[in-house]
Parts: structure tokens; C-alpha cells; sequence
């Protein structure tokens, strides 16, 4: 089979015709969402909300820009924080993270160094990086001696809180150190799962982890949803998948759901979200339609 053809085998039309039986694809009725709210005056406190799924390719880091691009275009400041040694989430915004001075990682490792110092902006109006690259894989063994090794990250996000309405952390595929600071600076999870079999397989020791998180580093910490990815309606598969996420988590799973489409992966060569990239896609509408679920279920942002 060609590129070509593999590729628009993988797309999809850009507008999904609406089922038909008023329900959504995780086959509930849609619910009646508020209109978005303008950002709340005054005082700043960033609701902050980690990415997490130790599994790899799952839509993380896409989830990560796309909705905070979303949440950016609802007047919100958001401040992405790429936690992932592989910088994927600062590629997918246009940073080189081979020539960066400084990133996330100097930040776990100084206590002066001031995180503006590092932030950057991105192409996204409201919408700031803190980037990562490959330094930051030597963190998780240099923490290891540290006191306070889970909250390094998060004597970090509170020094930022107070700039922004939303702070979204994309972890790395992995249950180890990173992702445990990830937790502990984090109010809320979000998970996503690709439409695929075997996509429960592992949620188990999620569970466990964000439980032991809980337990032992942060009480408060809640999981604020499970997002189906890589959906792809041509398939009966793609929904039975979706079906049994269902009937496991109930109402933690978002109506929304992200289709498989081959412009997620154009937007990364590109380096900008897709609500700026194919700002009238299918996909852009799913990920506003996810920023509305998300403001739906906190209420303070
Ligand atoms: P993770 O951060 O969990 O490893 P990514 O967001 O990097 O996952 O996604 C893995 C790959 O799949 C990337 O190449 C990305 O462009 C692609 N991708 C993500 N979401 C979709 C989607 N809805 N449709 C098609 N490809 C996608
Ligand atoms: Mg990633």
C-alpha cells in the first residue's frame, strides 16, 4: 500500500455526520454543557492538571497542546509544562529543545532560578511553555537523594500559579519519579486512552499509583476524566473499545471523544495546535468542545 493511500485510509472527513440517535460516540446522550464563562477577575490560581497514561502514543502530549490551545481561546492563560525528556510537547510547539539554555530540568535542580526566566511564550495567544528536552531524563535519578523528591515539581508550579487560570503537565509514559511529582503538583488528572484493545491494560497500575499519590503526597488530588483518543467511528471496534471504557469508569469518561485523523500528526511538523493549523477541523472542534467539558468540571477556572 502507498503512503498515500495508508493516509487517507487514516483520515476522516472533516465533518462526522451526528449520529442519527442523539447519541455520542461513548454512546450516552450528549450533555447539556454551560456556555463557556469568561476567566474569572482578580487574583489568579491555576487549576493544574496532569496528562498522564504510562503507556506511550496514547495522545498525551497532543491532548496536552490541543487543549490548552482550546482553553487558551476561551480568554483563559494557560501554561503548558512539557515533563517528558523526549520534549515532544515542546517540538509540537515550534521549540528546538536541542538549543535550549535552560528548560524544566534546571528548574527541579535550582531553588533560585526563576521559572519566568524560563517560561516561553508560543504561537498561541495566552498560551506559555515551560519546555523540556532530554537533561531531563538525568532528573529522575538526581531526585532520588533529594529531600522532598516527590515535591520538587511542585515548589515549582507554585511559584506560576498566581500568573495563570490553567497549568496542564504532559507526563511522560512512565509510573516512575517524574509522573509521581507530576501527581503531587497536579489538582487533577486527565487520561487519555486510545480506542484500541488492550487500552484498559495497564489502567489498573494507574489507579494504583494516582491512589498511592493520594494516600501519601496529595489529598486532594482528583481524576477529572478519561478521554477516548484515536477514535475512529468507521470501525464497530473503535466503539466496543469505547463501550467498555464506559461501562469501567461511568461519568469520568468525557462525551467528547478525539477521532484518528492524519492532521494531528501534520500539526506537529508544523508546530502549532490545531485550532490555529485547521482552526475549522473536525479536530480543532473536538478539542473546544473537550476545553468545555473541562471548564464544566472545574468550576473555578
Ligand atoms: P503520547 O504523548 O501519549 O505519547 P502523542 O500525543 O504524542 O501521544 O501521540 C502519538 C502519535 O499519534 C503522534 O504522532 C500524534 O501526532 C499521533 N496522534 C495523536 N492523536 C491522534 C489522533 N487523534 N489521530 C491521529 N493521530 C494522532
Ligand atoms: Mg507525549
Amino acid at each position: 500500500m502507498s503512503d498515500m493511500t495508508q493516509d487517507a485510509l487514516l483520515d476522516e472527513p472533516d465533518r462526522v455526520p451526528e449520529p442519527v440517535d442523539g447519541l455520542g460516540p461513548t454512546g450516552r446522550p450528549w450533555p447539556v454543557l454551560p456556555p463557556v464563562r469568561p476567566p474569572r477577575t482578580g487574583q489568579r490560581h491555576a487549576v493544574v492538571i496532569a496528562l498522564c497514561n504510562q503507556k506511550g502514543g496514547v495522545g498525551k502530549t497532543t491532548t496536552t497542546i490541543n487543549l490548552g490551545a482550546a482553553l487558551a481561546e476561551t480568554g483563559r492563560r494557560v501554561l503548558l509544562i512539557d515533563f517528558d525528556p523526549q520534549g515532544s510537547a515542546s517540538v509540537g510547539l515550534g521549540v528546538n529543545p536541542h538549543t535550549l539554555e535552560r528548560s524544566v530540568y534546571n528548574l527541579l535542580l535550582s531553588r533560585t532560578l526563576d521559572p519566568f526566566d524560563v517560561i516561553e511564550p508560543t504561537v498561541v495567544d495566552g498560551m506559555d511553555i515551560l519546555p523540556a528536552n532530554i537533561d531531563l531524563s538525568a532528573a529522575e535519578l538526581q531526585l532520588v537523594s533529594e529531600v522532598a523528591r516527590e515535591q520538587t515539581l511542585k515548589r515549582v508550579v507554585d511559584k506560576v500559579r498566581g500568573a495563570y487560570d490553567v497549568v496542564l503537565i504532559d507526563c511522560a509514559p512512565s509510573l516512575g519519579l517524574l509522573t509521581v511529582n507530576a501527581l503531587t503538583a497536579a489538582d487533577s488528572v486527565i487520561t487519555p486512552l486510545e480506542c484500541e484493545f488492550f487500552a484498559l491494560r495497564g489502567i489498573a497500575l494507574l489507579t494504583d499509583t494516582i491512589e498511592k499519590v493520594t494516600d501519601r503526597l496529595n489529598p486532594h488530588l482528583v481524576m477529572l476524566g478519561i478521554l477516548g483518543t484515536m477514535f475512529d467511528a468507521r470501525t464497530l471496534h473503535s466503539r466496543e473499545v469505547l463501550e467498555r471504557v464506559v461501562q469501567a469508569f461511568g461519568d469520568q469518561v468525557f462525551h467528547t471523544v478525539i477521532r484518528r485523523t492524519i492532521k494531528f500528526p501534520e500539526t506537529t511538523v508544523a508546530g502549532e495546535p490545531i485550532t490555529t493549523y485547521a482552526p475549522n477541523s473536525a479536530g480543532a472542534d473536538q478539542y473546544r468542545m473537550l476545553a468545555r467539558e473541562v471548564l464544566a468540571r472545574c468550576p473555578d477556572v
